[in-house]
């Protein structure tokens, strides 16, 4: 479903993504793992055009997402993203929350949109919390809320960026089940994470980066058991 093609991207004089070659099948589950700085937000970013490119294509379903024919804002229901910092409105509820691009950027009627609305955190283990305020969840709800208002956009693939960094450890594992669930409904991920025993267990594949470039990829048994590359055996050793 998604192909990046030889992307590059700079900030002034620095290139921080040189020149990215990765394909990402329907039901893929790709970890993207790397040092801090390496590009991997950058590229998630990438995906969903909140970067432009200096040179080199991103392709979902064949299409060029960097054509000025396509819809920002309908490419970017397409593909979800889930930030490290929720991005909820604190003025909103659970379900307000969810449903305010269902339907101001799909369209949608309130009623539909509730119902979709409640769906939604019904699958995320949420349903009794609605009507709460993000000040009224804990940090992993909030996350799971942030989950369930990208899945009600029916998107093609769910971009996460570091789910779970900001969480304190006991909420971990509630935001992990969400996604596993979601990865086992056979939907298309890539998920930056320094969880790395969820990554063994949960990637159909690895992509090691530094240096804004790829220095590996492969299974996870692959990269995480016999690493073929010293930077990797040298970043896992640290993190591991
Ligand atoms: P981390 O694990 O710390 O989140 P990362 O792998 O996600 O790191 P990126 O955020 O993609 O790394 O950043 C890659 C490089 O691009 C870094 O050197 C960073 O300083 C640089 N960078 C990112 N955003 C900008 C920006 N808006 N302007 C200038 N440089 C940037
Ligand atoms: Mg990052």
């Amino acid at each position: 479903v998604v192909e990046l093609v030889k992307v590059r991207k700079s900030y002034g004089q620095t290139e921080v993504l040189k020149g990215i070659d990765l394909r990402v099948r329907q039901g893929e589950c790709v970890f993207l793992i790397g040092p801090s700085g390496s590009g991997k937000s950058t590229l998630l970013r990438c995906c969903n055009r909140l970067e432009e490119l200096s040179s080199g294509d991103v392709l979902v379903d064949g299409v060029n997402i960097y054509s000025p024919h396509v819809d920002v804002n309908r490419l970017r229901t397409q593909m979800g993203m889930v930030f490290q910092s929720f991005n909820l409105y604190p003025h909103m509820s659970a379900l307000g929350n969810v449903t305010l691009a269902l339907r101001h950027v799909l369209g949608k009627g309130r009623e539909e949109a509730d119902a979709i609305g409640h769906a939604m955190l019904k699958r995320v283990g949420l349903s009794d919390r609605a009507g709460h305020f993000p000040s009224q969840l804990s940090g992993g709800q909030q996350q799971r809320v942030g989950i369930a208002r990208t899945l009600a956009l029916q998107p093609k693939v769910v971009l996460f960026d570091e789910p779970t960094s900001a969480l304190d450890p006991e909420l971990v594992n509630g935001v992990l089940q969400t996604m596993r669930e979601l990865r086992d409904s056979g939907m298309t991920m890539m998920v930056v994470s320094h969880e790395m025993r969820f990554a063994r267990e949960a990637a159909d594949t690895v992509v090691f980066m530094a240096d804004g470039a790829i220095v590996e990829q492969g299974t996870a048994q692959q990269v995480f058991g016999q690493p073929q590359h010293a930077r990797t055996r040298e970043f896992l050793s640290q993190v591991e």
